[in-house]
């Protein structure tokens, strides 16, 4: 499995090969070094209990766009990808939806659009998303929704409702996970040891749930 600690170690912007989709990314603040930490946490428990975990990113200054990331998971013959990130107010999970889409302008000055029409992915995701969010909710002791994302009004972000990196990957089922604590934590704010700690014993709880581990 392959778990992506969110957000890049400095701000870039690179028109992917493949699908012609815009990758831009930025550091956002408390957010990557609370979700490098609750990564390799998570990473470590998995291991200890008989998982292969590769991590995507290897360092929170580490510049790796979403391509590399979706190429490291594919190289690693992942049989999920985990996106782990935070922000304020938010606890849920998006799933590869068919139909899920982004639009923007394209490295020829364009208005492209790419949608995502792989329906056995987008399947496997969906149920891989729906276990996830239901051992989130034991572990969190509060709701966590698998629910669809919405990048209108966040421009330069193209416009649309499914993260880049699950747009991208067509190999690799992929599970975008959000975190927020009770009192306004994530993002750019920090999520503070208890957050940490919460999130990657809900994360283990999850991928656990998701993919038990004699298909390891
Ligand atoms: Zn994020």
């Amino acid at each position: 499995m392959a778990l992506d600690p969110g957000h890049n170690g400095q701000s870039i912007s690179v028109f992917d090969k493949i699908t012609g989709v815009e990758m831009r990314d930025y550091p956002n603040g408390a957010e990557d070094a609370d979700v490098f930490a609750v990564a390799t946490t998570a990473k470590r428990a998995l291991e200890r209990a008989g998982y292969t975990v590769v991590l995507l990113k290897k360092n929170t200054s580490e510049s790796v766009t979403y391509r590399q990331r979706v190429d490291r998971a594919e190289r690693a013959e992942a049989d999920i990808g985990i996106s782990i990130h935070t922000s304020p107010g938010e606890h849920s999970v998006f799933d590869q939806r068919l139909g899920g889409y982004r639009e923007g302008t394209g490295a020829d000055g364009q208005t492209l659009r790419v949608t995502f029409k792989n329906a056995d992915l987008a399947r496997k995701s969906g149920r891989l998303s729906s276990k996830f969010a239901t051992a989130r909710s034991q572990v969190e002791g509060r709701q966590v929704n698998v629910v669809q994302n919405n990048f209108g009004g966040r421009a330069p972000l193209w416009a649309g409702d499914l993260p880049m990196i699950s747009l991208i990957s067509q190999k690799v089922p992929w599970v975008y996970s959000e975190f927020g604590t009770v009192d306004g934590g994530g993002g750019s704010n920090p999520i503070g040891p208890t957050g940490r700690s919460l999130y990657a014993r809900s994360i283990v709880a999850a991928t656990k749930a998701a993919v038990p581990n004699t298909c390891e």
